[in-house]
């Protein structure tokens, strides 16, 4: 794809964004399974149900702009979440297990606000504001998930992994 404009390049990171979102929902189940803490399970599921909408928010943005919902391979996203499998597959405790997959989780939060972040201010400059607002949405739930993920390994998580 030429990228002649940043509408062009809103769409292609968008194409992005839409194939890192499908790739968390494939691997949030597992971390969910793979985590002993029962707060810190509830949370990935919550999550995973968080970024169902998230996928389903990113076709609203496809259709909005008039484009259609395609994928474009997110390297970073499949190499964070290899990282992460290798997390699980490690012979670790499980308090320090549930660490790492917390170390893991967030990496994948952070990536997703820098991409959203940029997404929606391309999207407000150019007047979308529809898709800025959908896309403001999806950021403010990987924030919330981050300071989650944040509070549970201070207060219990990280400390019982000591
Ligand atoms: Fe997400
Ligand atoms: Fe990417
Ligand atoms: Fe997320």
């Amino acid at each position: 794809m030429k990228l002649e404009s940043l509408r062009d390049l809103l769409v292609e990171q968008l194409q992005d964004l839409y194939d890192a979102e499908s790739r968390i929902t494939k691997a949030l189940p597992k971390m969910a399974k793979a985590a002993t803490s029962p707060a810190l399970k509830a949370a990935f599921e919550k999550h995973l149900r968080e970024t169902e909408g998230q996928v389903k928010r990113l076709e609203q943005v496809f259709e909005a702009l008039g484009e259609t919902a395609k994928t474009k391979t997110c390297k970073a996203m499949q190499g964070l979440i290899a990282e992460g499998e290798e997390t699980i597959s490690e012979n670790a405790e499980p308090e320090v297990r549930d660490a790492a997959l917390i170390a893991s989780a967030q990496r994948v939060e952070h990536y997703e606000m820098a991409g959203y972040g940029t997404v929606r201010s391309y999207a407000k400059l150019l007047k979308e504001d529809a898709c800025a607002r959908l896309l403001e949405q999806t950021l403010e739930e990987e924030k919330a998930t981050d300071e989650a993920l944040t509070t549970l390994a201070e207060s219990t998580i990280n400390v019982e992994a000591v």
